[in-house]
Formats: C-alpha cells, sequence, structure tokens
C-alpha cells in the first residue's frame, strides 16, 4: 500500500532545488564519506562510545556474546533485558544486519510493505518509499523535529536492487571495481535496500551529503534524539573500521525503541557491535 501523498509546494521546490533524485542516489557512498576533522560534533545527548568501543582497528567486535564462527545467529541476545528479539538475518527483522560482509539474503530483495511516508519529501519515486514500520516511525521522528524547530527532509529511503546495480556499474564503467568500491555499495550490499533505512536533509542542501553536515541542526538534533524513536545514526564518527562507511551523520537506520534506547545508554556505537558481530571493514 501507498499513501497518495500530494507533495507540498515546499517539497516540490526543494525536489527541484535537490535535482531530483540522482543527488541522493549517488550519495551516501564512501565518496561522500570523508570523515573531517572538524565534522564531530561533540555528543549532545547520547552517549559517546566508550574507549574500547572507538577502536578503529579492523578487529572483530569486543562485544559480548560473540557469534559462532560456522554461521551467524539468527537472533541475538544483546543485553537479556530487551523484551523481544529479532533475527538479523531476515531482512524484514527490525534487526537485519547488512554490512560488507553481510549482504541482503535473498539479494535481490524487495520490502513487501514499502509506502511513502508522511513526511517532507526531497526526493521521489523508490527513493522516497520505506517499510511501513520505518515510515511509521519516521513520521513520529520528523514530527518531533519540527516541534523542536528542526527542519528534516526525507533525502533518500529505499533503493532497489536494480537502482544499486545500475549505479554500482555506472562507478565501473569509468573507473574500474577497486575505485566503484570506495564510491558505491555493491548491490545487495546497501542497508537502503532494506527498507529500514534513510537519510536525511535539511532542506537547505548546503552540506547534503558532506561532513559538514554534522554540525547541521537536522543532524545534531537527530544524533541526540533519533533513539527515542527508535533509530540509530548507522555509521558514527571514527568507526569505519567496524561498519566499513565513514561517518555518516545524515544515515538512520531503525532497529525499534526499545534495542535503540539500550545502545544509546549503554554508548555502544554500532550495530556489529551491539549484536556482536565481527567488524565489516571491506568487502571479504
Ligand atoms: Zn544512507
Amino acid at each position: 500500500m501507498c499513501y497518495n501523498r500530494a507533495p507540498s509546494r515546499r517539497s516540490f521546490a526543494t525536489l527541484l532545488a535537490a535535482g531530483a533524485g540522482m543527488t541522493a542516489l549517488a550519495a551516501c557512498t564512501p565518496d561522500n564519506r570523508l570523515a573531517s576533522p572538524t565534522a564531530a560534533p561533540s555528543a549532545s545527548g547520547l552517549p559517546t562510545p566508550t574507549p574500547t568501543m572507538a577502536t578503529t582497528t579492523a578487529v572483530p567486535s569486543a562485544a559480548s556474546d560473540p557469534p559462532p564462527s560456522s554461521a551467524p545467529p539468527s537472533k541475538a541476545p544483546p543485553s537479556g533485558v530487551l523484551s523481544q528479539q529479532f533475527s538479523l538475518s531476515d531482512p524484514t527483522s527490525r534487526w537485519v544486519i547488512v554490512n560488507k560482509h553481510r549482504p541482503l539474503t535473498p539479494l535481490e530483495f524487495v520490502p513487501p510493505d514499502l509506502v511513502q511516508p508522511r513526511v517532507q519529501l526531497a526526493v521521489s519515486g523508490e527513493a522516497s518509499m520505506l517499510n511501513s514500520t520505518t515510515a511509521g516511525a519516521a513520521e513520529k521522528l520528523f514530527a518531533a523535529a519540527a516541534s523542536a524547530g528542526v527542519t528534516m527532509t526525507l533525502a533518500s529511503g529505499y533503493r532497489s536492487f536494480q537502482t544499486q546495480t545500475a549505479t554500482y556499474n555506472g562507478y565501473v564503467d569509468t573507473r574500474g571495481q577497486a575505485s566503484a568500491d570506495t564510491a558505491s555499495a555493491r548491490p545487495g550490499f546497501s542497508e537502503h535496500q532494506t527498507g529500514w533505512a534513510f537519510d536525511i536533509g535539511d532542506g537547505g542542501g548546503a552540506c547534503s551529503f558532506e561532513p559538514c553536515f554534522a554540525d547541521q541542526p537536522a543532524a545534531v538534533w537527530a544524533k541526540a534524539n533519533a533513539y527515542k524513536y527508535g533509530f540509530v545514526v548507522r555509521y558514527p564518527w571514527m568507526l569505519n573500521e567496524i561498519t566499513g562507511y565513514y561517518y555518516e551523520p545524515w544515515h538512520l537506520r531503525y532497529i525499534g525503541v526499545e534495542a535503540a534506547t539500550d545502545m544509546a545508554k549503554r554508548g555502544i556505537g554500532t550495530l556489529e557491535e551491539y549484536f556482536g558481530l565481527e567488524a565489516a571493514p571491506g568487502y571479504p
């Protein structure tokens, strides 16, 4: 099901200003994930990762309960206090972990419940879609931001396997695979394909998908408050050797309020650490 929502005049303007979807489509890649020492805002609400969590070496997670080496666990016991556990492998699970070691299964997965959230959109088409659970949570997140006087836009949501393939192959054709891997996730390896993740903008675009976005009100507010609505900043500052991606203050991932709050309280920066999975700095 889809919401048949006519974009507001402002979102049309934003859409035009953003040059439609390609800006967001090509973004959220390592080319735009260049870390900048000045782009790291101090913690504003959320605990900072503990020193053991802030490692930048490519060692496996030091979190407790490492998975069996033979296969990833289907469920994780991150704290023993959460009321519900979810699969880490099923792409319809809010805890599915997709990184450079863990492609989607099936590789061409399509969320069965894509909808367009009722939020300020900076994109159209598939990129304006999220799975229904994430869309509902995003509406609460965006409304709370607006109540705090913070403008937040949906800059890039769902991205199909086919779109990711076209994007990735375009890089391979022009730059070769090694360079392509620094510029685009391989098809089947993008969290955007799950429907559980999206990128935010601030309606202005000056720092869209750039390190300086970390200092914009939308990113500052999201970093401090997103967990209350079930989201984590998926690729935190200086944890790229664990996540495989440089800091993306715009990329939010839904895991549910309980788990996101637990992560925030415990100061755990990455889903890999939280769920006791190995670091995924690059493709095997
Ligand atoms: Zn993203």
